[in-house]
């Protein structure tokens, strides 16, 4: 990747203003029309590329949105979330990079469909949902402001039909010249706003300043934002406060994907290295105890969907605590599979060494195992 992407200067995404040129939204090879052909066509053959070179996995996500692995969850009240989950966790047994960037655009369209701007909603997500339009989500601080951890990044002030935004987000993925991104900003009144933002704005600066030990190819920049202006039309919740507990468990629950296909993954190599596994039948962890309990994640996950919407503490509480299980299931299992590998598994480069950097990501993405176990021990 460069080292800084400057964005161009396009207009936000309105009702009026043409969309700028999108990227072909089925990959040409009409064969590839299943999750499976995706991964088989774009996602293993480039694994090792997105994981040493950072190669941004976009003919994947163009694919996985063309197979419809981003609409599962639109409309239905929640109803799809368990086919979202399913179609991270196969993608994300092969390679987590691209499992992050499908939550991110899962995110986004989760926002889009949840908002109550209908207007924003019936302008913008069905290109995110069919992933046309690719994008992300700058939640990780307002999470955790809402969690008391740290005070939100992005001020905005008053202006007439809109906002002037500034501030800085960290690490912000599935970015690009003509990405779009949710996220929340304090308003000068002390009311916290949700919106949707469009990297080619005025104002948007995206810079890589970071090398990561994995997830190098999920396009993650630092975002500037200076002075944004950001119109009404594009305000997902004028008062997120009482927005984001209506929508926070499926955020949450939409990440179990990429655990579960962290674990899979795991217990998948580790059946394919028959020496070895001969070698390790005394682990603790076996391939068929993780497949038992990813597939218990699963179950617990879908149930959960059916009462995804409810704002009291205690339902997200019960999400956080799968969550939780879900990122010590990511971490337990890749561990499993660095022992049985043994000093194979300890060669710079190798899968075993991979797989255990990246479900170390699943346990550090918000909300991380560190910000789980706080809001569970202040219950
Ligand atoms: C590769 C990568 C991709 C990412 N992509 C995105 C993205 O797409 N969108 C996004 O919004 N974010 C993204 N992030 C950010 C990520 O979700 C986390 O927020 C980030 O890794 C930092 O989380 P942390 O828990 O380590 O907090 P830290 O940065 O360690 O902590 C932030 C502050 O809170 C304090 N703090 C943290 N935890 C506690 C606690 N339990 N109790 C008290 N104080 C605490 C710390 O002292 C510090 O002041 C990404 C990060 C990485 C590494």
């Amino acid at each position: 990747m460069t080292n800084l992407l400057r964005c161009r200067t396009v207009e936000p995404v309105t009702g009026t203003v043409p969309a700028p040129a999108l990227s072909p939204a089925a990959p040409a090879d009409a064969s590839i029309q299943s999750v499976g052909d995706v991964v088989a066509a774009h996602v293993r053959p480039l694994v090792q590329h997105i994981d040493k070179d950072g190669l941004y996995p976009e003919a994947a996500l163009r694919g996985l949105g063309a197979a419809g692995a981003f609409a599962h969850h639109v409309g239905e009240t929640g109803r799809g979330l368990p086919g979202a989950i399913a179609d991270m966790a196969e993608v994300g047994a092969t390679c987590l990079s691209t499992a992050f960037c499908m939550w991110c655009q899962d995110a986004l369209v989760w926002y889009l469909d949840c908002t109550p701007n209908r207007e924003l909603a019936a302008r913008a997500l069905s290109d995110a949902a069919s992933g046309r339009r690719l994008g992300g989500t700058g939640l990780s601080n307002p999470m955790k402001s809402f969690s008391g951890i740290e005070p939100l990044a992005l001020k905005g002030e008053r202006v007439d039909g809109g906002w002037r935004v500034t501030g800085r987000l960290p690490w912000v993925s599935n970015l690009g010249p003509d990405h779009l991104f949710g996220s929340i900003f304090a308003t000068t009144g002390g009311r916290k706003v949700m919106a949707l933002f469009d990297c080619g704005a005025a104002g948007v600066t995206l810079t890589q300043n970071a090398h990561f030990i994995a997830l190098e190819g999920t396009r993650t920049y630092s975002v500037l934002i200076r002075d944004v202006f950001v119109r009404d039309a594009n305000v997902l919740a004028e008062d997120a406060t009482t927005f984001v507990p209506g929508i926070r468990q499926g955020f949450v629950l939409l990440q179990l994907g990429m655990a579960i296909g962290a674990a899979r993954g795991a217990a998948a190599a580790m059946d394919a290295d028959a020496s070895g596994r001969a070698q390790a039948t005394w682990l603790p962890l076996s391939p068929t105890a993780i497949r038992d309990r990813a597939s218990d994640l699963q179950e617990r996950a879908a149930r959960a969907t059916s009462t995804c919407h409810d704002p009291s503490r205690a339902a997200f509480l019960d999400v956080l605590r799968l969550r939780l299980d879900a990122s010590w299931l990511a971490l337990e299992a890749s561990q499993t599979l660095s022992l049985q590998f043994g000093a194979r598994g300890y060669l710079a480069g190798c899968d075993a060494d991979r797989r255990r950097r990246e479900a170390q990501f699943v346990a550090i993405v918000t909300p991380s195992i560190k910000h789980i176990t706080k809001e569970l021990a202040a219950e």
